[in-house]
Protein backbone atom coordinates (compact mmCIF):
# COMPACT_ATOMS: atom_id res chain seq x y z
CA UNK A 1 0.00 0.00 0.00
CA UNK A 2 0.99 3.46 -0.44
CA UNK A 3 1.40 6.28 1.82
CA UNK A 4 1.19 9.79 1.64
CA UNK A 5 2.41 11.95 4.07
CA UNK A 6 1.94 15.57 4.39
CA UNK A 7 4.20 17.35 7.26
CA UNK A 8 2.85 20.44 9.32
CA UNK A 9 3.83 22.38 11.86
CA UNK A 10 4.73 25.75 13.56
CA UNK A 11 7.22 27.49 11.47
CA UNK A 12 10.82 26.34 12.43
CA UNK A 13 9.80 23.29 14.59
CA UNK A 14 11.28 21.27 12.54
CA UNK A 15 9.16 19.84 9.29
CA UNK A 16 12.16 19.66 6.98
CA UNK A 17 14.48 17.95 8.99
CA UNK A 18 11.96 15.52 10.28
CA UNK A 19 10.71 14.96 6.49
CA UNK A 20 14.05 14.70 5.19
CA UNK A 21 15.68 12.33 7.79
CA UNK A 22 12.15 9.82 7.56
CA UNK A 23 12.35 9.91 4.20
CA UNK A 24 16.41 8.84 4.51
CA UNK A 25 15.25 5.80 6.82
CA UNK A 26 12.74 4.50 4.25
CA UNK A 27 15.20 4.29 1.40
CA UNK A 28 17.64 2.11 3.40
CA UNK A 29 14.99 0.00 4.26
CA UNK A 30 14.10 0.06 0.05
CA UNK A 31 11.69 1.71 0.03
CA UNK A 32 10.80 4.17 -2.69
CA UNK A 33 10.25 7.24 -1.65
CA UNK A 34 9.59 10.76 -3.32
CA UNK A 35 9.73 13.88 -1.33
CA UNK A 36 7.84 17.27 -2.02
CA UNK A 37 8.94 20.27 -0.57
CA UNK A 38 5.97 22.75 -0.40
CA UNK A 39 7.46 25.82 0.45
CA UNK A 40 8.96 28.64 -1.19
CA UNK A 41 12.27 28.56 1.17
CA UNK A 42 12.68 24.87 -0.81
CA UNK A 43 14.79 23.66 1.76
CA UNK A 44 13.05 20.65 2.26
CA UNK A 45 15.36 18.38 0.21
CA UNK A 46 18.73 19.82 0.78
CA UNK A 47 20.31 17.34 2.95
CA UNK A 48 18.87 14.94 0.32
CA UNK A 49 20.49 16.20 -2.45
CA UNK A 50 23.75 18.11 -0.74
CA UNK A 51 22.21 21.52 -2.07
CA UNK A 52 19.47 23.53 -3.24
CA UNK A 53 17.91 21.88 -6.30
CA UNK A 54 15.57 24.36 -9.02
CA UNK A 55 12.07 24.86 -7.88
CA UNK A 56 9.48 23.66 -10.42
CA UNK A 57 7.82 27.46 -10.33
CA UNK A 58 11.15 28.88 -10.98
CA UNK A 59 12.19 26.31 -13.85
CA UNK A 60 8.88 26.96 -15.57
CA UNK A 61 9.93 30.74 -16.06
CA UNK A 62 12.24 29.93 -18.78
CA UNK A 63 11.11 26.16 -20.01
CA UNK A 64 7.64 26.31 -20.80
CA UNK A 65 8.04 22.63 -21.90
CA UNK A 66 9.79 21.10 -18.61
CA UNK A 67 10.91 17.13 -19.23
CA UNK A 68 10.37 15.11 -15.85
CA UNK A 69 14.18 15.32 -15.33
CA UNK A 70 13.92 18.70 -15.37
CA UNK A 71 11.69 19.00 -12.20
CA UNK A 72 12.45 15.51 -10.36
CA UNK A 73 15.64 15.05 -8.97
CA UNK A 74 17.39 12.50 -7.32
CA UNK A 75 18.87 12.44 -3.57
CA UNK A 76 20.33 10.09 -1.20
CA UNK A 77 19.55 6.70 -1.82
CA UNK A 78 17.82 7.28 -5.40
CA UNK A 79 15.11 9.26 -3.30
CA UNK A 80 12.71 11.69 -5.98
CA UNK A 81 12.61 14.97 -4.83
CA UNK A 82 11.08 18.02 -5.35
CA UNK A 83 10.71 21.40 -4.83
CA UNK A 84 7.40 23.71 -5.44
CA UNK A 85 9.05 26.72 -5.17
CA UNK A 86 6.71 30.15 -5.62
CA UNK A 87 7.07 33.44 -4.86
CA UNK A 88 9.70 35.77 -3.50
CA UNK A 89 8.45 36.55 0.09
CA UNK A 90 6.19 39.15 0.09
CA UNK A 91 4.77 38.72 -2.84
CA UNK A 92 1.39 36.11 -3.91
CA UNK A 93 0.19 33.33 -2.30
CA UNK A 94 2.59 29.89 -1.76
CA UNK A 95 -0.27 27.81 -2.58
CA UNK A 96 -0.32 29.23 -6.45
CA UNK A 97 3.39 27.27 -6.27
CA UNK A 98 1.84 24.07 -5.17
CA UNK A 99 -0.92 23.41 -7.53
CA UNK A 100 1.05 24.79 -10.38
CA UNK A 101 3.91 22.36 -9.11
CA UNK A 102 1.54 19.56 -8.52
CA UNK A 103 0.01 19.75 -12.26
CA UNK A 104 2.87 19.91 -14.20
CA UNK A 105 4.66 16.53 -12.08
CA UNK A 106 0.99 14.55 -12.52
CA UNK A 107 0.46 16.01 -16.65
CA UNK A 108 4.31 14.41 -16.50
CA UNK A 109 3.11 11.32 -14.90
CA UNK A 110 5.59 12.11 -12.13
CA UNK A 111 4.01 9.31 -10.17
CA UNK A 112 3.26 6.56 -12.54
CA UNK A 113 6.05 4.96 -10.75
CA UNK A 114 5.43 3.14 -7.91
CA UNK A 115 6.12 4.40 -4.73
CA UNK A 116 5.61 3.04 -1.59
CA UNK A 117 6.01 6.53 0.77
CA UNK A 118 5.15 10.44 -0.78
CA UNK A 119 6.10 12.70 2.47
CA UNK A 120 5.08 16.35 1.62
CA UNK A 121 6.42 19.19 3.53
CA UNK A 122 4.37 21.96 3.94
CA UNK A 123 4.35 25.37 5.10
CA UNK A 124 2.96 25.81 8.54
CA UNK A 125 0.87 29.22 8.61
CA UNK A 126 -2.71 27.90 8.12
CA UNK A 127 -3.67 31.36 7.19
CA UNK A 128 -1.78 30.84 3.77
CA UNK A 129 -3.26 28.82 0.97
CA UNK A 130 -0.18 26.45 0.71
CA UNK A 131 -1.65 24.83 3.70
CA UNK A 132 -4.64 23.35 2.34
CA UNK A 133 -3.51 22.35 -1.04
CA UNK A 134 -2.24 19.04 -0.26
CA UNK A 135 -5.25 17.95 1.89
CA UNK A 136 -7.80 19.74 -0.37
CA UNK A 137 -6.51 18.30 -3.48
CA UNK A 138 -6.19 15.12 -2.24
CA UNK A 139 -2.62 14.45 -2.98
CA UNK A 140 -1.88 13.39 0.96
CA UNK A 141 -3.93 11.26 3.33
CA UNK A 142 -2.74 11.47 6.12
CA UNK A 143 -1.26 14.21 8.45
CA UNK A 144 1.41 14.47 11.00
CA UNK A 145 1.96 17.59 12.97
CA UNK A 146 5.83 18.76 14.14
CA UNK A 147 5.57 20.05 18.07
CA UNK A 148 8.27 21.03 20.60
CA UNK A 149 6.52 21.04 24.15
CA UNK A 150 6.39 25.01 24.09
CA UNK A 151 3.20 27.22 24.22
CA UNK A 152 3.64 28.65 20.93
CA UNK A 153 4.56 25.58 18.84
CA UNK A 154 1.51 23.62 20.59
CA UNK A 155 -0.46 26.65 19.89
CA UNK A 156 0.12 26.69 16.37
CA UNK A 157 -0.58 22.37 16.66
CA UNK A 158 -3.91 23.31 17.48
CA UNK A 159 -4.74 25.80 15.35
CA UNK A 160 -3.37 23.41 12.36
CA UNK A 161 -5.71 20.25 13.80
CA UNK A 162 -8.55 23.02 13.27
CA UNK A 163 -7.43 23.44 9.66
CA UNK A 164 -7.19 20.03 9.46
CA UNK A 165 -10.59 19.22 10.87
CA UNK A 166 -12.35 21.71 8.32
CA UNK A 167 -10.61 20.05 5.50
CA UNK A 168 -11.90 16.90 7.11
CA UNK A 169 -8.00 15.68 7.10
CA UNK A 170 -7.01 12.09 8.61
CA UNK A 171 -4.33 13.38 11.98
CA UNK A 172 -2.25 10.60 12.34
CA UNK A 173 -0.18 11.65 15.83
CA UNK A 174 1.51 14.81 16.90
CA UNK A 175 5.57 13.94 16.40
CA UNK A 176 7.59 15.60 19.01
CA UNK A 177 10.74 17.09 18.11
CA UNK A 178 12.07 18.22 21.65
CA UNK A 179 13.81 21.39 22.72
CA UNK A 180 14.51 20.61 25.74
CA UNK A 181 11.92 22.08 28.05
CA UNK A 182 10.64 20.34 31.57
CA UNK A 183 7.96 17.90 31.48
CA UNK A 184 7.99 18.01 27.67
CA UNK A 185 6.89 14.50 26.25
CA UNK A 186 4.00 14.74 28.93
CA UNK A 187 2.96 18.34 28.27
CA UNK A 188 3.24 16.39 24.50
CA UNK A 189 1.44 13.30 25.63
CA UNK A 190 -1.80 15.19 27.68
CA UNK A 191 -2.04 17.77 24.56
CA UNK A 192 -2.65 14.85 22.00
CA UNK A 193 -4.76 13.24 24.26
CA UNK A 194 -6.66 16.43 24.49
CA UNK A 195 -7.07 16.90 20.53
CA UNK A 196 -7.98 13.08 20.07
CA UNK A 197 -5.03 11.68 18.92
CA UNK A 198 -1.30 10.15 19.88
CA UNK A 199 2.19 10.94 20.42
CA UNK A 200 3.40 9.19 17.33
CA UNK A 201 6.96 9.53 18.17
CA UNK A 202 9.68 11.67 20.02
CA UNK A 203 13.13 12.72 18.83
CA UNK A 204 15.36 14.50 21.13
CA UNK A 205 16.97 17.95 20.92
CA UNK A 206 20.69 16.90 19.45
CA UNK A 207 23.03 19.71 17.98
CA UNK A 208 24.46 16.65 15.77
CA UNK A 209 21.36 17.46 13.66
CA UNK A 210 22.34 20.71 13.46
CA UNK A 211 25.89 19.54 12.53
CA UNK A 212 24.93 16.98 9.40
CA UNK A 213 22.39 20.16 8.57
CA UNK A 214 25.66 22.24 7.98
CA UNK A 215 27.35 19.21 5.47
CA UNK A 216 24.14 19.44 3.78
CA UNK A 217 23.13 15.57 4.98
CA UNK A 218 20.40 14.01 7.09
CA UNK A 219 21.86 12.63 10.13
CA UNK A 220 20.94 9.14 8.69
CA UNK A 221 23.30 9.95 6.31
CA UNK A 222 26.06 11.78 8.25
CA UNK A 223 26.08 9.45 11.45
CA UNK A 224 23.87 6.55 10.07
CA UNK A 225 25.49 4.74 13.92
CA UNK A 226 23.94 7.09 15.80
CA UNK A 227 20.95 7.54 18.17
CA UNK A 228 19.31 10.45 16.20
CA UNK A 229 19.23 7.75 13.52
CA UNK A 230 17.63 5.38 15.11
CA UNK A 231 14.70 7.55 16.28
CA UNK A 232 14.24 8.64 12.88
CA UNK A 233 14.29 5.32 12.05
CA UNK A 234 11.98 4.16 14.47
CA UNK A 235 9.56 7.16 13.90
CA UNK A 236 9.42 6.28 10.16
CA UNK A 237 8.65 2.86 10.57
CA UNK A 238 5.84 3.52 13.33
CA UNK A 239 4.42 6.19 10.86
CA UNK A 240 4.18 3.86 7.88
CA UNK A 241 2.93 0.93 10.04
CA UNK A 242 0.16 3.28 11.96
CA UNK A 243 -3.17 2.81 11.20
CA UNK A 244 -4.61 4.79 14.28
CA UNK A 245 -6.83 8.39 12.58
CA UNK A 246 -8.45 10.65 13.64
CA UNK A 247 -10.58 13.80 12.83
CA UNK A 248 -8.85 16.53 15.42
CA UNK A 249 -10.70 17.98 18.09
CA UNK A 250 -8.91 20.91 18.62
CA UNK A 251 -9.64 23.39 22.00
CA UNK A 252 -10.88 26.35 21.84
CA UNK A 253 -8.11 29.21 22.76
CA UNK A 254 -9.48 29.86 26.07
CA UNK A 255 -9.21 25.91 27.19
CA UNK A 256 -5.58 25.71 25.10
CA UNK A 257 -4.18 28.60 27.86
CA UNK A 258 -5.62 26.15 30.65
CA UNK A 259 -4.40 23.15 29.82
CA UNK A 260 -0.86 24.84 29.12
CA UNK A 261 -0.98 26.76 32.56
CA UNK A 262 -1.91 23.55 34.30
CA UNK A 263 1.72 22.27 33.79
CA UNK A 264 3.10 25.57 34.77
CA UNK A 265 3.83 25.97 38.38
P1 LIG B 1 10.32 26.27 8.39
O1 LIG B 1 8.95 26.44 8.95
O2 LIG B 1 11.12 27.53 8.41
O3 LIG B 1 10.34 25.55 7.08
P2 LIG B 1 10.96 23.77 9.64
O4 LIG B 1 9.79 23.48 10.50
O5 LIG B 1 11.06 23.07 8.35
O6 LIG B 1 11.11 25.34 9.43
P3 LIG B 1 13.64 22.89 10.07
O7 LIG B 1 14.21 23.73 9.00
O8 LIG B 1 13.51 21.43 9.84
O9 LIG B 1 12.24 23.48 10.53
O10 LIG B 1 14.46 23.06 11.43
C1 LIG B 1 14.81 24.33 11.93
C2 LIG B 1 16.17 24.24 12.60
O11 LIG B 1 16.06 23.40 13.75
C3 LIG B 1 17.23 23.61 11.71
O12 LIG B 1 18.43 24.33 11.84
C4 LIG B 1 17.36 22.19 12.23
O13 LIG B 1 18.65 21.67 12.08
C5 LIG B 1 17.02 22.37 13.70
N1 LIG B 1 16.45 21.17 14.32
C6 LIG B 1 15.36 20.49 13.94
N2 LIG B 1 15.12 19.45 14.75
C7 LIG B 1 16.11 19.46 15.68
C8 LIG B 1 16.46 18.64 16.81
N3 LIG B 1 15.72 17.58 17.15
N4 LIG B 1 17.56 18.97 17.52
C9 LIG B 1 18.31 20.02 17.18
N5 LIG B 1 18.05 20.83 16.15
C10 LIG B 1 16.97 20.56 15.40
MG1 LIG C 1 10.96 23.81 6.40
Amino acid sequence: RQKKIAIYGKGGIGKSTTVANIAAAYSEDNKKVMVIGCDPKSDTTRTLCGKRIPTIVHTLKDNKKPELDDLVFEGFNKIKCVESGGPEPGVGCAGRGVIVAMKRLENLNAFEEEFDVILYDVLGDVVCGGFSVPLREDYADEVFIVSSGEYMSLYAANNISRGIKKLKGNLGGIICNCKGIDNEEEIVNSFAKEIGTQVIGVIGRSNLIQRSELDAKTVVEYAPESIESDAYRKLAKDIFDNDNYSTPQPMEDEDFENFFKSFID
